[in-house]
């Protein structure tokens, strides 16, 4: 049997048996050998599943069988104590086993992120650190702190009722950072999410109905509603089934960057919303006429706060780093490396101020390569650009260290050498022409800051300096002092 043939027909006999809960006889005896056969269905699911997956990626799901067997089992156990033992004030035996599902399904999910999550992902746990305090603090205020402080019963009874809210707190939080973690989100991934809220879902249904009063007591003995409630719980047990019966879970645990933090509108909303459920409550006590949770609330506005500074902070580091990334982009060019105009000319005023302080020389040369275009035509545009990266890489290493070297265009660079009149820029060019790759040559237009002109007008000189080396025959450097007329060295001459 296929696999995809075989998670579909567990799929539709679950079905079946989920939707026939509703019709079998009711009997609290029948009732639980159903759920319990299908919590078993889901374990022996999960463990057919896990055979077929990687030895290293089995971990997590073998978590998930133990926590599902765990559940199951404590409804066997369950209507043992109340109708053999006749024990059914809190704790009873079937707590531990009821309460097995979330530290197993909590370990298993541990495992699954940190396999999905190639680095630690703070946003992501943030997040899910925000929501899980702002639910936490409803839970304490409605659930566990009432069930600390229940005089009725023993210590232990105690325990056992504030284990569950703590532990649907627990799976919350590894839900919400499962939900952030990068990787496939294949069919499987939305399987175990399912299964997890169904948990949440039924178990607050739970508590919501303890706390209706009258109402809830009522509800309870409508027999569909009830049920009901019960097939919440049977389709978390078939859920975790599917999913690891389903080939897509071996994508399950497949590593992935995570991608950088994003803020969607549905993530906004929970947070905004779980952030704001510390000061409703306060409101409400006050409404009330009494804050009898007082430092509890402190406590998770506090959290809750910092939480979200961290998480601004968060941000803002981001767009500064990507800011700073786009800059660095904008003023590098792409083929070479080297800055590119934009960024030169953002230099050049500067170079122009300093020379002007201290009255130093500055010059500026423009480059441009011989007869690139027959190169080009000769060994093809990629040869092209490999000369261009070579090239400029050579004439980066022929200058000194505080000139500076930029792609102007094309073929065409340009150098800034601060603290150099024409005749030692000259010397300078000379050597970068020597170092050109390939047998190749450039002829050059240096000119000579005059100490007033502006940055225009000074590379407006060395063009015209270029334009005569190229017009005297090339493979040479033209040079332009302030105030004489343009003069052209032979390669030879330097
Ligand atoms: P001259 O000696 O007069 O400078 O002649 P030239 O052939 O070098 O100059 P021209 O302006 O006629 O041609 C420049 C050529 O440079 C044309 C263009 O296709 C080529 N070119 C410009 N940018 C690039 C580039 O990034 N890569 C490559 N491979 N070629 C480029
Ligand atoms: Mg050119
Ligand atoms: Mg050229």
């Amino acid at each position: 049997m296929t696999s995809g043939r075989t998670w579909k027909l567990y799929a539709a006999a679950m079905a079946l048996a989920v939707a026939g809960y509703q019709l079998i006889p009711e009997n609290g005896w029948w009732e639980s050998c159903w759920e319990v056969a299908i919590g078993y269905a889901g374990t022996a699911a999960i463990v057919l599943g896990v055979r077929r997956l990687p030895l290293r990626d089995r971990l997590p799901w073998w978590c998930f069988a133990l926590g599902i067997w765990s559940n199951a089992t404590g409804i066997a156990v369950a209507i043992y104590s109340a109708e053999v033992l006749g024990w059914s004030d809190m704790p009873t035996p079937s707590d531990p086993f009821f309460l097995g599902l979330y530290p197993a399904c909590a370990l298993g999910l541990g495992l699954l992120i940190r396999r999905r999550d190639a680095r630690r992902n703070w946003t992501a746990m943030v997040d899910a650190t925000t929501i899980t305090t702002g639910l936490g603090l409803l839970a304490w205020v409605y659930v566990i702190h009432p069930a600390a402080q229940d005089t009725g019963m023993s210590i232990l009874g105690r325990t056992a009722q504030v284990a569950y809210p703590v532990g649907d707190l627990l799976l919350l939080a590894m839900m919400t950072r499962l939900l952030r973690t990068g990787g496939s989100r294949g069919a499987p991934f939305w399987w175990i999410t399912g299964s997890l809220a169904a948990f949440l879902v039924g178990d607050t249904t739970w508590v919501v109905l303890g706390n209706l009063g009258d109402l809830g007591a009522h509800l309870e003995e409508v027999l569909w509603f009830r049920r009901g409630l019960d097939e919440v719980f049977l389709i978390a047990f078939t859920l975790f089934g599917i999913a690891a019966l389903h080939a897509g879970a071996r994508e399950l645990g497949r590593t992935a960057t995570p991608q950088p933090p994003r803020l969607g509108k549905l993530q906004l909303v929970a947070l905004t919303t779980t952030s704001l459920i510390a000061p409703a409550i306060l409101a409400t006590q006050l409404y009330h006429g009494e804050i009898t949770d007082g430092p509890a609330i402190v406590i998770g506005c506090t959290a809750l706060f910092l939480l979200v500074v961290t998480r601004m902070a968060q941000l803002v580091r981001q767009v500064e780093l990507q800011s700073r990334q786009v800059r660095e982009l904008s003023r590098t060019d792409e083929l070479t490396g080297l800055p590119n105009r934009r960024a030169w000319n953002d230099e050049l005023p500067r170079a122009l101020e300093h020379a002007r302080r201290d009255g130093a020389p500055v010059t500026v040369a423009l480059l441009d390569l011989d007869h690139f275009k027959r190169f080009n035509d000769s060994y093809g545009h990629p040869a092209g650009d490999r000369l261009l990266k070579e090239a400029s890489a050579a004439w980066h290493g022929a200058l000194r260290q505080i000139d500076t070297l930029a792609r102007w265009g094309g073929e065409e660079f340009i150098v800034l050498l601060p603290g150099a009149g024409v005749d030692e820029a000259r010397d300078v060019l000379a050597r970068a022409l020597a170092a050109t790759p390939l047998g190749q040559t450039f002829s050059a237009g240096a000119a000579q800051w005059d100490g007033a002109e502006t940055s225009e007008d000074l590379v407006q000189r060395a063009d015209a300096a270029l334009y005569a080396a190229k017009h005297a025959g090339r493979n040479q450097i033209g040079t332009s002092l302030p105030g004489e007329s343009t003069r052209v060295h032979m390669r030879s001459s330097a």
